[in-house]
């Protein structure tokens, strides 16, 4: 598998399509432990698929992760359980991965602290930095580790995550009928810190949520009426 494909699927094996742009993908270890091939090494473990049944009926048993470089890391290392059937190449190519991944969004992070940075990263100027919710979390996560409060698991979000929490929150803010700014609450940043420990990194700043988040919310709405206007009217 070539490197432009990201180094992860050296230990995967390229399963169903998941999405227009994604795969599924099973871990080559824990393939070899369903085949009770566990001497086989990655590469081996690719070419056994010349046996189709007992590989197919391997793929089925160890299940599948989205083919996204984050879902695949957080497989082999696990939050709490990594996966007990990878290989050390696996491990250590997921390690070393994690870390670049949590450097680039360190320094992302501190770049959006700045005065000049925006939430979504180079190309849209419309949105000033959220630097009073940023803030907030700062101080939520020092205030965590001075006083050892519980913390969520640490697994990154991916960007495709990410687009999907800001829409819910957009939806829960409207639903509950939630004033913007509960999302620069502390004590909201904390709750939702318990459940993944980076939540902060994805939770959008009131300007943004009240802004671009709740028009692109409105225009999903106009564009579901003006399809059931259009059904109707094929249907009548
Ligand atoms: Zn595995």
């Amino acid at each position: 598998m070539g490197k432009s494909k990201g180094e992860m699927w050296q230990y995967f094996w390229q399963g169903a399509k998941a999405n227009s742009s994604q795969y599924r993908a099973t871990c080559l270890g824990c393939i070899r432990h369903h085949l009770g091939k566990v001497d086989l090494n990655d590469a081996e473990t690719v070419d056994f698929d010349s046996d189709e049944a007992a590989f197919k009926n391997a793929c089925i048993a160890a299940g599948s992760v989205l083919g996204e470089k984050n879902a695949m890391i957080a497989h082999i290392l696990g939050g709490e359980k990594p996966c007990r059937y990878a290989s050390n190449t696996a491990t250590v190519t997921a390690k070393a991965l994690r870390k670049r991944i949590q450097d680039t969004r360190k320094k992302g992070k501190r770049e959006r602290d700045g005065s000049s940075g925006d939430d979504e990263g180079p190309g849209d100027i419309s949105e000033p930095a959220p630097s009073k919710r940023r803030r907030a979390v700062d101080r939520v996560e020092k205030h965590q580790t001075k006083r050892k409060v519980f913390k969520g698991i640490s697994i990154p979000f991916s960007d495709e995550e990410e687009k999907t929490i800001h829409t819910q929150f957009t939806r829960a803010t409207i639903s509950a009928n939630l004033p913007f700014q509960w999302v620069e609450d502390p004590e909201i940043i904390k709750l939702f810190s318990m459940f993944r420990s980076c939540a902060g990194n994805v939770i959008p700043s009131s300007k943004v949520l009240a802004g671009r988040l709740l028009q692109e919310e409105e225009r999903v709405g106009e564009e579901q009426k003006e399809t059931l206007k259009n059904e109707n009217v094929t249907l009548t």
